[in-house]
Parts: C-alpha cells; sequence; structure tokens
C-alpha cells in the first residue's frame, strides 16, 4: 500500500481515519460514520434508526431480532431434514465453515465495497447463513 504511512483525514470531523483506510474514498474521505450521517440518514433524527442496513444508530435490540429471526430460519431449513441448500450439514463441518467466514469477514464486505458493521448481531447473522455454503 503505498500510502500505508499517511495520515487520512476525515473530510466531515477531521479525525484520523484508521479503520477501513481502504473504503477512505468510496465514502469520500470520511468515517463511515460521517459518511452514513453526511449523506444517508437524513431525514431520521441522529438517535433513530433510518433504516439503512449498518445505520450506528439502530438499537441493538432490533439486531437481536434479525439474528434471532435468521436462527430460527436455519432451524426451519431443517424440517425435513437436512436442507438441499446446505453444503455444511454436519455440524463440524459448519462450525468450520463459521470460523473461517468470521476469520475472513473483513475481506467479505471489503468485496462488496462495505465496512465491517459495527454492530456484532448483524455480523453474527451474516455469518451464521453464510456457513451453511461457505467452504
Ligand atoms: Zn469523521
Ligand atoms: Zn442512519
Amino acid at each position: 500500500m503505498s500510502d500505508a504511512g499517511r495520515a487520512l483525514e476525515c473530510r466531515r470531523c477531521g479525525r484520523p481515519v484508521r479503520v477501513g483506510r481502504q473504503n477512505y474514498e468510496l465514502f469520500e474521505g470520511m468515517h463511515y460514520v460521517c459518511f452514513h450521517y453526511e449523506f444517508e440518514h437524513d431525514p431520521a433524527d441522529p438517535d433513530e434508526d433510518c433504516g439503512v442496513a449498518g445505520c450506528p444508530s439502530a438499537p441493538a435490540a432490533r439486531h437481536k431480532e434479525r439474528l434471532l429471526g435468521e436462527v430460527r430460519q436455519l432451524l426451519a431449513d431443517w424440517s425435513d431434514g437436512p436442507p438441499a441448500n446446505w453444503d455444511n450439514t454436519t455440524l463440524p463441518d459448519y462450525l468450520e465453515a463459521l470460523a473461517g467466514w468470521l476469520n475472513d469477514c473483513d475481506g467479505y464486505y471489503q468485496s462488496r465495497g462495505l465496512p465491517v458493521p459495527w454492530n456484532g448481531w448483524e455480523v453474527t447473522a451474516a455469518a451464521m447463513r453464510a456457513a451453511t455454503l461457505y467452504e
């Protein structure tokens, strides 16, 4: 990385951008959070969830509900035995895929031009679904 030693500064808040440097240009020279409140969050109240995925104001309770829904959906997939659309249908295979996906989740989000969600509930829900297929 040629700019690895250069200090990047957020255009909105003036603080250094240390995390997600690869997204610095994508977010127009801002922190992801600064970019979100500058361009995506309006007209929602800054303290309230605006509904955009990854909104920093989304309450943890909502993410917990989503994760719970994902887990219930995964369980429902098994109502007729091993699901045809899962590659990892044994617990060791599934857990190995889960660990592998989590280990590489920076790459997963980066390849989609997204920051790793700050909210662990959100990452966990994505990981649990991805591990059904991940190798
Ligand atoms: Zn900022
Ligand atoms: Zn928002």
